[in-house]
């Protein structure tokens, strides 16, 4: 599935979750052997591990369908770049999502600053370009922070940099709005 494609089964896996009509996952006999085969995600996603965002839940996908990497502030760091790697390499994916969301705690802390711990710490710094200029709407900042991650992936990683020139692969930005439950996307 191209990356256009896979954008637009999305943005109607995130209209279904809105309108209560998600079908859900469906476990079923030949779905189970599809599945010990092998997978083909449609998409990659880097997501906050908030537990009120769950990509499967917001885009109504089922088992398959989306490789995710959930980290703290959906933050590029070294270990998710290598994992997105991973999905553009060998599962074939073309559409990299990068979702921010609202109320962000990993971007709260990010903007009162201070010492968090050495790990925390560590992770918070992926924030730090975003906090620049500063703004009051933290949404503003998540917003910065999720493109500051999609940036990095492209300056930090030969492999997704040469997908995106050559090889047909998309990064796009989005943000999950807790009001109406819609996944905007840039
Ligand atoms: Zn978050």
């Amino acid at each position: 599935m191209n990356a256009n494609d896979a954008l637009e089964r999305m943005k109607q896996g995130n209209e279904r979750f809105r309108a209560g009509r998600a079908e859900g996952v469906v476990i079923d006999g030949p779905s189970h052997e599809e599945l010990k085969q092998g997978q083909q995600p449609f998409a990659i996603l880097l997501s906050c591990s908030d537990s009120r965002v769950p990509p499967e839940i917001l885009f109504d996908t089922g088992l398959g369908d989306l490789f995710v990497i959930r980290v703290a502030g959906n933050v590029a760091n070294l270990s998710s770049i290598a994992s997105i790697e991973y999905a553009v390499l060998h599962l074939g994916s073309k559409l990299i999502v990068v979702m921010a969301h609202e109320s962000c705690g990993a971007v709260g802390a990010a903007i009162a600053g201070g010492d968090a711990g050495k790990h925390l710490n560590r992770l918070l710094s992926h924030i730090q370009p975003a906090l620049d200029p500063p703004d009051k709407d933290d949404s503003v900042i998540a917003r910065r922070n999720a493109k500051v991650s999609a940036e990095r992936m492209i300056n930090e990683s030969d492999i997704l940099r040469s997908a995106v020139e050559n090889d047909g692969v998309k990064i796009v930005t989005a943000f999950f709005h807790f009001s109406n439950g819609e996944v905007q996307f840039d």
